[in-house]
């Protein structure tokens, strides 16, 4: 990885999934916004999650392991990486003896089929092909409330989907762009309702923001 370079939070493609607009504002305008839903989640993730490393003989438990792409730029944490010895595997820091591995992304709330999340899981896959030079043909969800576990194929239509979202997310953030809000039934359990205004023209919010910049100038002076 290189300490020059930046890289884009890989959780942040599930955002860019989620909502192009709500991830640019994470990224260029540094907003976040908590509400119940987000809260929540957060709460489960830290009881949940510590960096450790669980070993029962050739099953070995990985969690919150760091992974990264030079080729994407993107870097971030699987919450949990499950490795299972095979002589056909890979090797990886960790453990003593080669390995296939399977990254487990854990959501909470009840089961849901997202696209922004198997994004996630997806890229953190590929993050881990690039970094221990194997392949990765399927990982899991583990939805905490409900309890239930859910595999995920990564087939090439996943991969194509991730590269794109990374695509995007790099292309707002190079050229700092802010798409505009396109208000969705998607907007009414996002936390940047309020910031965001996804109701309100484009041109009424500029026009606003003109005033407000001339407001400051006139007071400066
Ligand atoms: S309120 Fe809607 S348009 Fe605005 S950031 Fe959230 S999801 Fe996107």
């Amino acid at each position: 990885m290189d300490d020059d370079q930046e890289y884009l939070p890989l959780s942040w493609l599930s955002q860019a999934d989620y909502c192009l607009r709500r991830a640019a504002l994470l990224l260029n305008e540094r907003v976040w916004v908590e509400n119940v839903e987000t809260a929540k989640g957060r709460a489960e993730h830290e009881r949940v999650h510590t960096q450790r490393v669980e070993r029962r003989g050739d099953f070995v438990k990985l969690y919150e392991n760091s992974v990264f792409s030079d080729e994407m730029q993107i870097s971030g944490k699987c919450d949990c990486i499950e490795a299972v010895r095979d002589e056909n595997g890979c090797t990886i820091p960790a453990v003593d003896f080669p390995v296939r591995l399977l990254p487990v992304e854990y959501k909470h709330g009840k089961i849901r089929d997202e696209s922004e999340y198997k994004i996630q899981l997806c890229a953190e896959a590929m993050c881990l092909e690039e970094m221990y030079h194997t392949t990765i043909p399927a990982g899991a969800l583990f939805y905490i409330t409900a309890h239930r576990r859910v595999d995920v194929e990564l087939d090439e239509a996943l991969r194509e989907q991730v590269r794109q979202t990374v695509q995007k997310l790099w292309k707002i953030r190079r050229e700092m762009l802010i798409p505009s809000a396109v208000y969705g039934p998607k907007c009414k359990r996002c936390s940047m309702q309020e910031y965001c205004m996804p109701k309100v023209k484009t041109s009424a919010k500029e026009y606003c923001k003109a005033l407000l910049l001339e407001a400051e100038r006139v007071e400066t002076e």
